[in-house]
């Protein structure tokens, strides 16, 4: 039978390299949820719309087409046909995501999306979806939901230990910044970052991430 799995979770907790590997794993499909919002972020950074203003996100929320591949090997993402994998990852776009993505007419829109694609991918044998509010709204009927957590400074070493050209400074920036997205996504009205009343903690804080994944791909195969 096709499987539904959500996993949820702040930034740093290893969200998007678990999901990636237990579908694969698995032999499902996978979906990063904020790759999507991301790409509605720099859409509206590249065409001129005030990131900061609500009603010219929320006009400009249909504009984007976002196409999300979702094959574990190799995820990829475009906007207007356009690889945006790269720049979805740059500074900029992280710090405007959060205001993009609390309009809902933007959450609305990918919302749809992501349901098409969770349902297409059942013919696959099922998918694993990352994001915020995978197991509480998007797809609140998923067979597993997880949600992970670790502590902050877990997060943030982990999160700085992607970027390049790392030292102290950064690490405290790097805390400061996830800070204050995750703030943001836990305290915006519409579907907030959130664990689900069904959904399994699991705290990565002293977890290596191969026991991360052998965790989830347990719980799943439970
Ligand atoms: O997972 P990632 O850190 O790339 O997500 C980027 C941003 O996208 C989050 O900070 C959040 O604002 C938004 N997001 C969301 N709902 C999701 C996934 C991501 O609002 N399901």
């Amino acid at each position: 039978a096709p499987v539904i799995v959500a996993i949820d979770g702040p930034a740093g907790t290893g969200k998007s390299s678990t999901s990636r590997a237990v579908a694969a794993r698995l032999g499902l499909r996978y979906l990063d949820t904020g790759a999507q919002y991301r790409a509605a972020a720099w859409w509206m950074l590249g065409n001129g719309v005030d990131v900061r203003d609500p009603a010219a996100v929320a006009a400009a929320a249909e504009k984007p087409q976002i196409v999300s591949g979702t094959d574990p090997a190799a995820p990829t993402v475009t906007v207007d046909g356009a690889d945006a994998a790269g720049p979805i990852r740059t500074r900029e776009v992280t710090a405007a995501v959060s205001a993009v993505s609390a309009v809902p007419e933007v959450r609305a829109r990918i919302t749809a999306l992501q349901r098409s694609i969770a349902a297409e991918s059942v013919k696959n044998g099922g998918i694993v979806v990352e994001g915020r509010d995978i197991g509480t709204t998007v797809l609140p009927d998923a067979d597993v939901k997880i949600f992970l957590t670790a502590s902050e400074e877990v997060r943030a070493a982990r999160r700085s230990g992607e970027l390049k050209g790392k030292d102290a400074s950064d690490l405290a920036a790097t805390q400061a910044s996830i800070a204050r997205r995750d703030a943001a996504d836990a305290g915006r009205k519409v579907s907030p970052l959130a664990k689900a009343a069904d959904a399994i903690e699991v705290d990565t804080t002293e977890l290596t991430l191969e026991q991360v994944i052998q965790c989830v791909v347990t719980l799943v195969e439970e």
